[in-house]
């Protein structure tokens, strides 16, 4: 089999739901099977930087076997000079055209990706509702809450769902109701936003009681400092797990963490490939690592990164902040591997104009997904999708 031309579809942008921007890679072969993947870089920057390496990478892959999904991951990871010290656009880049390659192989041997990861170990994948600040429903979609009511009143939207995970940044806007800037995020909080954070998580808290886990989301915006802190206020609150409470680039961040607080900790998914991985799984900081197959290296470097993981008694969770595509894609490798932890079901993939960007719209029932048993990812573009996208063919 031979790769005959590739499309990169540039979907129009969904602009209620974090001003998405979804990047597509259709890989074409000459038998007329075809394999689909996307890059992680939706949301905020880099969509448009995304989709011309996309373009640029597919002019060197032209005439391949698409079946030689770890010749063509080494190709692309040495031979373009810049992938070798990973970076979110290469490594978009190779994560999109990889998983498309992946999707193809499944798709021309009439089966589910899942069964080329080894095989389902599960059908049923534990989901949480994913950033309540934004809200949950999509008449609530929005930036900027900070009244304690509103996160408990989206908290119990996502139970009354049937949910029994959810997560939330409750330190994105201060005591004033104002977003708090990235200088004051760092370093010793200041009594009055610290009692806004603690009253947002004990609003959520007392709204769902103590059946329900709350994960929390920092985003990066603290540091070493304020995380300490930040996590013994909310120690008490009997919390899953505190996710990006330091930047990625410093590992040791982490284990100093981890000593100074018994919440279990998160990150990974700003981090690139096993050699982006290892360094700040190695040490035991984290119990759980949150890959996003469309910047990490794609299928065949995801499922070596959750086997990396699997060495260090950490368990996984797909980030999915993109298109339809991406969240059809997560639910094939979780189903497969064997550290599964729960999936991130953002609330932008339950709004309208996300979910119509896909053919099927997967969504939990009692919180709950079914792992999809089609060929391939099994996930297409809508035609709707489709018509309104730009589209650059490289043959
Ligand atoms: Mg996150």
């Amino acid at each position: 089999m031979k790769i005959t031309s590739i499309d990169i579809i540039k979907l129009a942008a969904a602009v209620n739901a974090a001003d998405m921007k979804p990047v597509i890679v259709r890989v074409n072969s000459d038998e007329g099977i075809y394999g689909l993947g996307e890059s992680g870089l939706a949301i905020s920057s880099s969509s448009e930087a995304s989709f011309a390496e996309c373009v640029e990478f597919a002019q060197r892959i032209i005439g391949m076997d698409p079946f030689n999904t770890e010749a063509i991951w080494e190709f692309l990871h040495k031979k373009t000079f810049w992938a070798i010290s990973n970076g979110p656009v290469v490594m978009s880049a190779i994560s999109a055209i990889d998983t498309a390659l992946w999707d193809l192989k499944a798709r021309a041997l009439n089966v589910p990706l899942y069964v080329l990861l080894g095989g389902k170990q599960r059908s049923r994948l534990r989901a949480y509702a994913s950033q309540l600040q934004f809200g949950w429903g999509t008449d609530v979609f929005r930036f900027g809450n900070s009244d304690p009511k509103f996160f408990a009143e989206m908290a119990q939207r996502a139970v009354a769902e049937g949910y029994n995970a959810i997560k939330a940044n409750v330190i994105s806007m201060g005591a004033d109701g104002q977003a708090v800037p990235s200088t004051e995020a760092i370093g010793l909080q200041t009594r009055a936003n610290r009692r806004a954070f603690e009253a947002r998580l004990s609003a959520m808290r007392d709204a769902v009681g103590s059946d329900v886990d709350i994960i929390l989301e920092n985003h990066c915006g603290t540091d070493l400092v304020s995380a300490v802190d930040f996590a013994r206020m909310a120690e008490p609150y009997d919390i899953l797990f505190l996710e990006e409470a330091a930047s990625p680039m410093r590992p040791q961040a982490f284990k100093l963490l981890s000593e100074r607080t018994n919440i279990p900790l998160a990150t990974g998914e700003r981090t690139y490939t096993r050699w982006g991985f290892l360094p700040l799984i190695k040490d035991g900081a984290l119990a759980l690592i949150q890959p996003d197959i469309g910047i990490c290296g794609g299928i065949s470097e995801v499922k070596k990164i959750c086997d990396l993981a699997q060495l260090y008694d950490v368990g996984m969770q797909m980030h999915v902040c993109c298109s339809p595509i991406s969240l059809a894609i997560a639910l094939q490798v979780e189903a497969a591997i064997p550290n599964f932890s729960i999936h991130e079901h953002h609330m932008s993939s339950t709004l309208p104009c996300v979910t119509e960007m896909g053919l099927y719209d997967y969504q939990p029932v009692d919180g709950y997904f079914t792992v999809p048993d089609l060929p391939g990812i099994g996930q297409e573009l809508s035609e709707k999708a489709l018509r309104e996208a730009e589209i650059v063919t490289v043959r």
